[in-house]
């Protein structure tokens, strides 16, 4: 009898929130196009397995992940150039994998910078920091947007510290080695609406660190295919999306029966901040259908619950919503 009136009570209770009216301003949501977490795949060390194996599941996945890489270990350059135009992210793990400190990071970081630039034509703009110890924030945050620990925590929407975000080791060496266990923790992942960072080195029984089996890696990014919930990102993008839905403010310009125009600007230089944020941006009730230009073009959105989900990347112009 309690559990059937308890049930009741819950039913009634989701009910009434269901019913509650939202705001009717637009919003940026938590992550993009309205996910509930976030996960970042990051692989370290260019470990030989992370090109043979890792990668054809990730792109099977069309999942992309960042990959650190230092120039003491040898990267197969060709392999990371491709991997590159594939939409994956290339990251600074130093030149020499050293243990940092004041006096040798700036150097590490600049040439490091300079070095994966002239290979793979692609800017750097994060770090992971080897065996984790940082030196000063303030030296690292002229070379990068976002910088890597591993406390072995979830981490917030957004970092407390973006030159200290949180990551978790997994592998052999540590407590998540199964693919059901890093499914456990994407779900601690959603109830936090955080996201989580993978810190990766070996793959099956390749020579590098810490190998995790490609049969859980495909598990976890399985788990996340039948999950709609679970946005795959690079440690990149995660950073971008949380500086910027943070910072851009949505401006509405126009409004007639017919048709809604809005702005999406924010003061992050644009040549480093150009990811996507979703707006979601509620309609009239009268809206049935809708098509979205920004600048004139056509892009994608979606209409969920008489509120339409736009990808915009901000400071690229007049965005319009017009009724079908
Ligand atoms: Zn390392």
């Amino acid at each position: 009898m309690k559990t059937t009136f308890l049930t009741i009570l819950t039913g009634c209770f989701l009910s009434i929130q269901a019913n509650t009216p939202q705001s009717d301003r637009p919003i940026i949501t938590t992550w993009q196009n309205d996910k509930q977490a976030a996960i970042c795949y990051t692989f370290d060390d260019a470990c030989p397995n992370q090109f043979t194996t890792a990668i054809p599941i990730l792109d099977r996945y069309k999942a992309p992940a960042t990959f650190f890489v230092a120039e003491v270990f040898n990267p197969d350059w060709n392999v990371l150039k491709q991997v590159c135009g594939n939409g994956h992210e290339v990251a600074s793990h130093t030149l020499t994998h050293c243990n940092l400190n004041d006096s040798v990071a700036a150097n590490e970081y600049r040439e490091s910078n300079q070095l994966i630039f002239s290979k793979t034509g692609e800017k750097v703009h994060t770090l992971a920091y080897p065996y984790c110890n940082a030196p000063s924030d303030s030296i690292t945050e002229k070379y990068y947007i976002g910088a890597r620990i591993c406390s072995g925590q979830i981490e917030k929407a957004t970092p407390d510290n973006f030159m200290r975000i949180s990551s978790i080791v997994v592998g052999s060496e540590s407590s998540l080695t199964t693919g059901e266990e890093l499914t456990k923790l994407f779900d601690k992942t959603l109830q936090q609406k955080g996201c989580c960072i993978l810190l990766i080195h070996e793959i099956d029984n390749g020579p590098g660190y810490s190998p995790l089996s490609s049969e859980a890696l495909e598990q976890s990014l399985e788990y996340t295919r039948k999950n709609p919930a679970f946005w795959i990102t690079t440690f990149k993008d995660y950073i971008c999306y949380a500086k910027e839905r943070d910072n851009a403010k949505i401006k509405e310009i126009r409004r007639s029966r017919k048709e809604i125009s809005f702005t999406v600007n924010d003061n992050l230089p644009n040549d480093i901040y150009k990811t996507p944020v979703t707006v979601s941006y509620p309609l009239p009730s009268n809206w049935s259908e809708a098509t979205v230009t920004c600048e004139g073009k056509e892009i994608e959105a979606e209409i969920v619950d008489h509120k339409i989900l736009i990808n915009v990347v901000p400071d690229t112009g007049i965005v319009t919503i017009k009724k079908k």
